[in-house]
């Protein structure tokens, strides 16, 4: 009798194990499939300049032309700026 009801309380284990699994697989795929890939929701960006990788809300942000750029400094923005400034005349 003992012996059937741990495996019951077993199968129930199991059966929400792999809910749980399951569950988390699938809103992986679904949710996080699009997403750009984060650090803690945390977004990267490229400094064109230096390329290297930024935090974008610690960014530098600067209008060139019609695009926004984003740098990891002032002093990125301002080299980018100074190569990339004039070129359409
Ligand atoms: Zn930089």
């Amino acid at each position: 009798m003992i012996r059937s009801l741990i495996f019951f309380i077993a199968i129930i284990l199991v059966y929400y194990a792999v809910k749980t699994v399951i569950r988390s697989a699938f809103s992986a795929y679904t949710g996080e499939r699009s997403r750009p890939r984060s650090l803690k929701g945390e977004e990267m960006i490229l400094d064109p300049e230096c390329r290297t990788y930024v935090i974008k809300e610690r960014a530098v942000t600067r209008r060139i032309g019609r695009t926004v750029h984003s740098f990891c400094s002032e002093a990125c923005a301002d080299r980018y700026e100074k190569a990339h400034h004039g070129e359409r005349g």
